[in-house]
């Protein structure tokens, strides 16, 4: 399928832990790119996985030339896993896809009619989310939704990680170096013409989410305070109203012991009134630090992570 001249494109999967449905997920992926008329390879990223992946991802680029395989020197998670992927991509596009099979890879002939319509960015928006609770599915939504109106740049509702990126938006995002990689919001920051294309998301196939309550909710933090500083003036502006109160408040209470004296001490509202104040200031520092914290991960310019093993493509040239 070497054909001079014809785009390339390269399919970019990071796995975790995933040797349940790995040679699954290749085999329906296989079927979908035997079907375009474009120069495919596959890229696999063995996020450090302690299960046999790496094994499993060995046999599959034995089998098939097409397939490429990166393995991390320990777990850095899906961004970092993403992004060394992406790093290694010089084909044309690139589609980042997850492993568990619930991005179907069926969608990528139209993510890719999509690109070639002009589109440097197609992402695949879930039209409905099969296998997740109401309140999963609330969360998400109310997260969104907070998105929206704090930050500057729009990151599309329901969409995952699952997109296809042209060459010029893969040079954009290579630029974007930062440590804490909140990826929706880089994938929207870059700019350039974005388009959707709707599916259905399916439960995973097999193996178990990495996500808990815990990690989504670092997961929120991560994109609020990457894209926002709203939450700084939020602190700022809820100090500034309790201090106006609190004033008022002042006046009140030193205008009632000058005209009626003072014959009890205020017990309760001074506990009201400290208890208040205290949450607040703790909250805002607490902002503060979410957000120094992520100043000082920065200014450590880290490497985003680290490759133990490299085999590219066999049907890749340069
Ligand atoms: N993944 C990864 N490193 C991690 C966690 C996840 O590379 O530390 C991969 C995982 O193997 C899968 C994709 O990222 O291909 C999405 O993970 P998961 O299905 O757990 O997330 P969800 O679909 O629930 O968002
Ligand atoms: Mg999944």
């Amino acid at each position: 399928m070497d054909i001079p001249g014809m785009p390339r494109l390269t399919v970019v999967v990071p796995a975790y832990n995933e040797s349940a449905v790995l040679a699954a997920f290749h085999e329906r992926l296989s079927k979908v790119l035997d079907q375009l008329p474009l120069d495919c390879d596959v890229l696999y990223i063995d996020d450090g996985s302690r299960d046999d992946t790496w094994t499993i991802m060995q046999s599959l680029a034995t089998a098939d030339p097409r397939v490429g395989t990166l393995k991390l020197s320990r777990n850095f998670g899906k961004e970092a896993a993403l992004t060394a992927g992406l790093d290694h991509v010089d084909a044309d596009a690139a589609v980042v896809i997850d492993a568990d099979l619930q991005d179907p890879p069926e969608l990528i002939p139209q993510l890719v009619e999509q690109w070639r319509a002009g589109y440097d960015v197609v992402y695949a928006t879930r039209s409905a989310r099969a296998g997740e609770t109401g309140f999963k599915r609330f969360t998400a939504s109310a997260f969104y939704r907070a998105m929206e109106i704090m930050s500057d740049v729009a990151v599309p509702r329901d969409t995952g990680d699952f997109r296809l990126l042209s060459r010029r938006a893969l040079a954009a995002l290579s630029q974007l170096r930062e440590r804490q990689r909140f990826m929706k919001g880089l994938f929207a920051w870059i700019g350039y013409r974005q388009t959707a294309v709707k599916y259905m998301r399916d439960p995973r196939l097999a193996g178990k989410t990495k996500w808990n309550y815990w990690r989504l909710t670092q997961l929120a933090i991560e994109g609020i305070t990457s894209f926002s500083s709203a939450p700084l003036k939020l602190a700022t502006w809820t100090g500034l109203a309790a201090s106006v109160l609190a004033f008022l408040f002042g006046l009140k209470v030193l205008l009632k012991a000058l005209l009626h004296g003072d014959p009890v001490p205020g017990y309760p509202s001074l506990m009201v009134v400290v208890l208040f104040l205290g949450g607040i200031q703790l909250l805002a520092l607490g902002v503060i630090g979410e957000y120094l914290g992520r100043n000082y991960n920065e200014t450590k310019q880290r490497p985003l992570y680290f490759i133990e093993e490299e085999h590219l493509p066999a049907t890749r040239t340069t």
